[in-house]
């Protein structure tokens, strides 16, 4: 690690190579006929799935695999496309050709779904012993579990027709409401006041105001953040309330009685696994009050409220150039997990990461996979800092989950969302590990410890009270129409569960379901604890990583490897030996988490 000046000027981060995907950016010719190749194979998967008989037989088998593998083959390479194009305009804002590629790469995933419909149909009519013969066949059984997901859905789903008029009329209904709440938060303006000066800011960036070091910032970013959305409340509740009324609709007509049932199935997960989980954080967030209080001690302030969640502590100087950084994520690798490490050698040497830091760049940061050339490429701004070198590890991570499956076919490949994060942030936590190992700086030392113990107090409260919230929320909501003041109570009632002792009573917020982007999204339902499971999954392998050394290198592989292609539950049996409906396993997770409170409250009271 480098002992540098903060001043230090470093040299600018290295671009990425797209070219050996596709030579020439937009413009690529190569680029132009894979997409050519992929609308004239889309007309002929279509043709073929129509002509598919309603029954398997030995003599129509062959056309049955070759369907679902075409069908397969297709959707990898409209993946592609859309990857390679938003690359592009990631990279240059003003990519307008990008952009239109990635439209038509929308409209060919469209068709897609459309043959998709039909073939799922076809999927239903199958009898349970023709469905058998074909899941078992040699090409298709790496595959079978995605497939047997598929058709199991199916089977649980109203008919086709209705399904897909529900598809149709959600486009303009369910989802509009999405983007009203879009449009609504974002027209939403404050006047902030700072320095004596007066200046209109969005509530995006008000946000950043709330970590803020002085308080009256803070204090004024959630007061006037909470004043706009007061003027919007009612709208907001109107909008709230029609999400959760579509989908309680939904799912009456589908017979699923259980509003958790869809969450639980994209987690690939059982209810019982999240009870154990909530439980045992419920019984464990009390632990996090020493560190609250030394938060509040170094802060200087005697209530701690919502907005002291995020006020920084300690600070980190040293700055590291993109060479400095990526070495410094394979030196702490190495000892765990040779691959590992060769993998991210091997992913800068070949340029995979986008890192320069200039304008006409998008912001944010992420890792994307390139199709059948199974390759990653991941897109950031480096700018020199600790945190920048984190999120360079985190994506790292990403792409080299992405890189242990590159020799699974592509519907093995999806993995679920509380799966996702589970190389990104091992990989996190290591690289933050081995940087508080090595450093001597009390201030620094400080901001990394508390970095740690804050992500487990935003998964054990913040994350928890959107949970809890959510559950009543959609209770009541089967009776009726939920006003906007009974929302604020079921807000703070979840907050006061959730965050128990650690906050104070004239602390919460009670219009955070207002303001929460997570509870109007409509792609996913139930977005919040895939987030802590998340988390807290990774923490476990961690712990099984640093116990057992190097020798769980090939097992950390194999668990990623099997991420696509099996429950939750069953990755966690088979490769870490626990049963997550029992607590064992989070106890120690949940422990783990909390195990540097010590040194944190030590080092505070020693500044
Ligand atoms: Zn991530």
């Amino acid at each position: 690690m480098t002992t540098a000046a903060p001043a230090k000027k470093i040299p600018a981060a290295p671009t990425w190579d797209l070219d050996s995907v596709f030579p020439g950016g937009s413009s690529s010719e190569q680029f132009k006929q894979h997409r050519l190749a992929v609308k004239q194979s889309l007309a002929a998967t279509d043709a073929l799935v129509g002509q598919l008989p309603e029954s398997i037989d030995s003599a129509n088998l062959d056309s049955w695999v070759k369907a679902v593998l075409k069908m397969q083959t297709d959707m990898e390479n409209i993946e592609l496309i859309l990857a390679f194009a938003g690359c592009l305009s990631s990279a240059n804002v003003k990519d307008t050709e990008a952009m239109s590629i990635e439209a038509e790469g929308d409209l060919y995933y469209s068709e897609w779904q459309k043959i998709e419909t039909i073939i799922q149909d076809k999927f239903l009519k199958l009898a349970d012993e023709q469905w058998r013969l074909l899941v078992e066949q040699a090409e298709i059984k790496p595959v079978a579990f995605y497939l047997n997901e598929v058709r199991d859905l199916g089977q649980r789903k109203m008919s086709v027709d209705k399904e897909s008029l529900a598809l149709d009329l959600a486009v303009n209904g369910y989802h509009a409401w999405g983007r009203l709440y879009d449009k609504m938060s974002g027209d939403l303006k404050v006047q902030f006041e700072e320095k004596g000066q007066t200046t209109p800011m969005s509530l995006g960036q008000l946000a950043t105001k709330m970590s803020d070091p002085d308080r009256s910032i803070r204090k004024q970013a959630f007061e006037k953040m909470t004043a706009s959305w007061e003027t919007q409340e009612e709208l907001a509740a109107i909008t709230l309330n029609s999400i959760a009324g579509y989908r309680l609709s939904l799912y009456k007509n589908r017979g699923w009685d259980d509003f958790m049932y869809e969450p639980l199935h994209n987690s690939r997960m059982e209810q019982k696994t999240l009870d154990t989980m909530w439980s045992v954080i419920s019984r464990e967030t009390p632990k996090l009050k020493p560190f609250i209080e030394a938060k509040k001690k170094l802060l200087g302030i005697d209530k701690f409220s919502w907005y002291d969640e995020f006020a920084p502590v300690g600070k980190a100087d040293t700055q590291y150039t993109f060479e400095e950084a990526g070495q410094f994520i394979i030196d702490n690798m190495k000892d765990f997990s040779t691959d590992m490490a060769d993998f991210v050698k091997m992913a800068l040497d070949k340029r995979w990461v986008e890192a320069e830091d200039r304008a006409d760049k998008r912001g944010g940061a992420f890792c994307t996979g390139m199709g059948h050339h199974r390759q990653s490429r991941v897109f950031m701004t480096y700018g020199g800092s600790f945190e920048n070198l984190l999120t360079l590890a985190h994506e790292l991570g990403h792409a080299y989950h992405g890189w242990v499956l590159k020799d699974s076919p592509y519907y093995a490949t999806h993995y679920p969302m509380n799966l996702a994060e589970t190389a990104s942030i091992f990989a996190e936590t290591l690289v933050t590990d081995a940087a508080l190992a090595v450093t001597e700086d009390p201030q620094t030392k400080l901001m990394l410890l508390e970095q740690k113990i804050q992500s487990a107090y935003v998964m054990f409260c913040d994350i928890h009270s959107r949970y809890i919230f959510e559950r009543s929320f959609y209770n009541a909501r089967k009776e009726g129409v939920v006003g906007a003041s009974q929302l604020r109570e079921l807000m703070v009632a979840a907050q006061k569960k959730a965050f128990g002792p650690l906050l104070d009573e004239t602390g919460y917020h009670p219009l955070f379901w207002c303001s929460k982007l997570h509870f109007y999204i409509t792609g996913a339902a139930f977005y919040n604890f895939p987030y802590t499971f998340g988390y807290l999954f990774s923490g476990g392998v961690y712990d099984r990583a640093k116990k057992e050394g190097s020798a769980f290198a090939e097992g950390y592989r194999g668990l990623l490897a099997d991420t696509g292609s099996m429950t939750t539950e069953d990755v966690a049996k088979k490769h870490l030996k626990v049963d997550l409906t029992e607590e064992e396993f989070w106890n120690n997770a949940v422990a783990r988490s909390l195990s540097d409170i010590d040194e944190f409250v030590k080092l505070a009271g020693s500044l």
